[in-house]
């Protein structure tokens, strides 16, 4: 499979060397306005590629060398600097996705092609690309709050003592300062949340559980203050997101895609079920009343952000 990743900076060359180590694809074309910058990327990776599986890994000057493309992922556009918000990067990055979008669908086979959106603020320009592409809903799919839920497993399973992969645990709502901890959801090995600490005698309490959603939300701030950026978590979530895909794998997958038409036509990250055709069906959690207001405030102010880039 060729895929092709737009916007070869921190976070495409992250996607670049996470998708390479996988060997499900056997070729990636990596373009950048910085054609400087995508074509060291390649050399860079190419080297990197000699160790392990047999990807060829290119740079390409223009949108005709993405011909062929069946996934393209789109990491372009401004990132946030410290102290900024996502929505900050709002106005910059629309007008990268409106550069994109039109020129990746001269030159991909509109009947097949999935797009994988990265770029901030993440929902609203999962909607913008839907519209410009006219793909069908499902196959314009936005990592989402894959990489919060990730961080929430991670915090998780420090605080319960308990590998990561025995938590089943979601972010949803916004890819941003809104998104909200679906506490009511969380378990264990298949052990509801509330269970799992009585039989092993941890306290978690209201105090607690405050302190741990407050830093699913600051993890990208913290990070972004000590290294610049953030490159590694997405990377590892757009591999795991594009395998779901390539293997018609059809897990759940807290992933941003557009539901409803006009003007109720709203991306959020919601439980998805993935596969081949990229988001194939959604599914709506059962919230507690305080997270469940908390979600829908965070619908509405993705709405209102994706309205102030229509007028
Ligand atoms: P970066 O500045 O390192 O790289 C951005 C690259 O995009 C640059 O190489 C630039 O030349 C290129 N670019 C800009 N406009 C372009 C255009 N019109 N056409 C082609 N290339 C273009 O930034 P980064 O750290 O790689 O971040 C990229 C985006 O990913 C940001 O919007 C960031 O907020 C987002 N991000 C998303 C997540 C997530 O979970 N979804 C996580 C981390 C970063």
């Amino acid at each position: 499979m060729k895929i092709a990743i737009i916007g070869v900076g921190s976070v495409g060359s992250a996607v670049a060397t996470a998708v390479k180590n996988t060997g499900f694809v056997h070729e990636i074309v990596l373009f950048d306005r910085d054609g400087i910058r995508a074509r060291a990327a390649a050399e860079d990776l190419g080297h990197a590629a000699s160790f392990g599986f047999d990807v060829k890994i290119t740079a390409v000057s223009n949108y005709r060398g993405i011909r062929g493309s069946e996934i393209v992922i789109i990491a372009a556009g401004a990132n946030q600097k410290p102290g900024e918000t996502r929505t900050d990067l709002l106005n910059k990055n629309v007008e990268v996705i409106k550069d994109i979008v039109p020129r990746v669908m001269a030159n991909v086979d509109s009947k097949h092609v999935k797009i994988i959106v990265v770029t901030n603020p993440l929902d609203v320009l999962v909607m913008l690309t839907q519209k410009i592409s006219k793909l069908p809903v499902g196959r314009v799919v936005g990592t989402g709050t894959m990489l919060d839920s990730a961080r929430l497993r991670t915090i998780l399973s420090r605080q319960l003592s308990v590998s990561t992969q025995s938590i089943s645990a979601n972010v949803l709502g916004e890819h941003g300062d809104s998104s909200v901890v679906d506490w009511a959801s969380i378990a264990v090995g298949g052990i509801k949340l509330d269970d799992f600490c009585k039989q092993t005698k941890i306290s978690l309490p209201i105090t607690t559980r405050n302190t741990i959603s407050h830093r699913v939300h600051s993890a990208a701030y913290e990070i972004i203050q000590g290294r610049g950026a953030t490159w590694d978590g997405i990377g590892a979530a757009v591999a795991d997101l594009l395998r779901c895909i390539i293997n018609d794998e059809k897990r759940v997958m807290t992933v941003s895609c557009v539901s409803g038409a006009g003007k109720t036509a709203l991306a959020m990250s919601l439980p998805r079920i993935v596969g081949r055709e990229g988001v194939i069906s959604t599914l709506l959690p059962k919230m507690a009343g305080p997270d469940a207001a908390a979600l829908r405030r965070s619908a509405k102010i993705i709405r209102k952000n994706y309205d102030s880039i229509e007028k």
